[in-house]
C-alpha cells in the first residue's frame, strides 16, 4: 500500500539484516504498511557498510547469515557515533542464545518463528522514545523525505542523491504544490558569496527530473515560467 497523497505521516528508516529473501519481503511489506520504510541487508557486510552511512533508529537482526552471526554487527557497531538499537530475532532463540545476544548489546531478542505483530509492537515500544522519535515524514506520489534522518525513498526503497540534488528536493517536497523561486533554490546552495554559472541550477534540475522518472516516484518537477519551480504528484507514475 502506497500512500498516494500529500502526507505527513510518523515514518522511519530501519534496518533489516536479514538473508533469506522471503521473510526479509514480507517483513519489509508489512512494517512498510505501517509506516516504515525499510532498507534490507543480507549479509553483515552490507549491514556493516548501511550503518556506517546511515543513522538508523533500530535494526532487525537475524544472527545466522551467510558471512557469520549477526551479532557480529552490535559489536562493530559500538565504534560509531550513532549506534541504532538492536533487536535480534533469530531461530536461535533458547534462553542462553537470548541472554548471549541481550548481553552483547542486543535492546531485545525474539526467537523465530514468530509474530510479525509482536515483531511491530516491540519495534514501537523500542522506539518510544525521544532520541529515537522521527521528526515526521512528508510524501507526495511515491516519494518519501524523512526529515530526521534526511532521506529519500520511493516505495520504500531509499533514493541515493547527489548532494546538491538532494538539497534542491528537500526545498521542493517541502514546498509541495507551492512555487519556489530560483533565487531561492540558489541561495539555498550556494549562498550570497558565490554565483555559480545559471545553468548550473538547471543541470541539477534536469538530472533530478530524470531520476525521479526512472525510479517511478510519481512526482513531477514543473517549470513555472519566469517564477521558478513547483513539486507535483505525477498520477502517470503511480505504482500499482
Ligand atoms: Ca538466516
Amino acid at each position: 500500500m502506497y500512500r498516494l497523497t500529500t502526507d505527513r505521516v510518523d515514518c522511519m528508516r530501519l534496518l533489516l539484516v536479514e538473508d533469506e529473501s522471503q521473510i526479509a519481503a514480507n517483513l519489509k511489506k508489512f512494517l512498510h504498511q505501517h509506516g516504515f520504510v525499510v532498507d534490507v541487508a543480507e549479509n553483515l557486510r552490507i549491514a556493516w557498510e548501511s550503518v556506517q552511512s546511515i543513522d538508523y533508529p533500530l535494526a532487525i537482526l537475524d544472527r545466522r547469515l551467510p558471512d557469520g552471526d549477526g551479532v557480529e554487527l552490535i559489536r562493530k557497531s559500538r565504534r560509531l557515533k550513532k549506534v541504532p538499537r538492536f533487536l535480534v530475532l533469530s531461530a536461535l532463540g533458547d534462553v542462553d542464545d537470548k541472554v548471549h545476544g541481550l548481553n552483547l548489546g542486543a535492546n531485545d531478542y525474539m526467537a523465530k518463528p514468530f509474530d510479525p505483530k509482536e515483531l511491530l509492537a516491540r519495534v514501537e515500544a523500542m522506539l518510544r522514545t525521544p532520541r529515537a522519535r522521527s521528526q515526521g515524514c512528508v510524501t507526495v506520489g511515491n516519494l518519501t523525505y524523512d526529515r530526521g534522518a534526511r532521506v529519500f525513498s520511493v516505495g520504500g526503497q531509499g533514493l541515493d542523491l547527489r548532494r546538491r540534488e538532494m538539497e534542491v528536493l528537500e526545498v521542493l517536497i517541502t514546498r509541495t504544490q507551492q512555487i519556489v523561486s530560483r533565487d531561492e533554490l540558489f541561495d539555498r546552495l550556494y549562498g550570497f558569496d558565490s554565483i555559480p554559472a545559471a545553468n548550473t541550477l538547471d543541470s541539477h534540475i534536469s538530472r533530478l527530473r530524470t531520476r525521479l522518472a526512472a525510479t517511478r516516484a510519481g512526482v513531477v518537477i514543473r517549470t513555472a515560467r519566469n517564477l521558478g519551480y513547483i513539486l507535483q504528484q505525477d498520477d502517470v507514475g503511480k505504482l500499482k
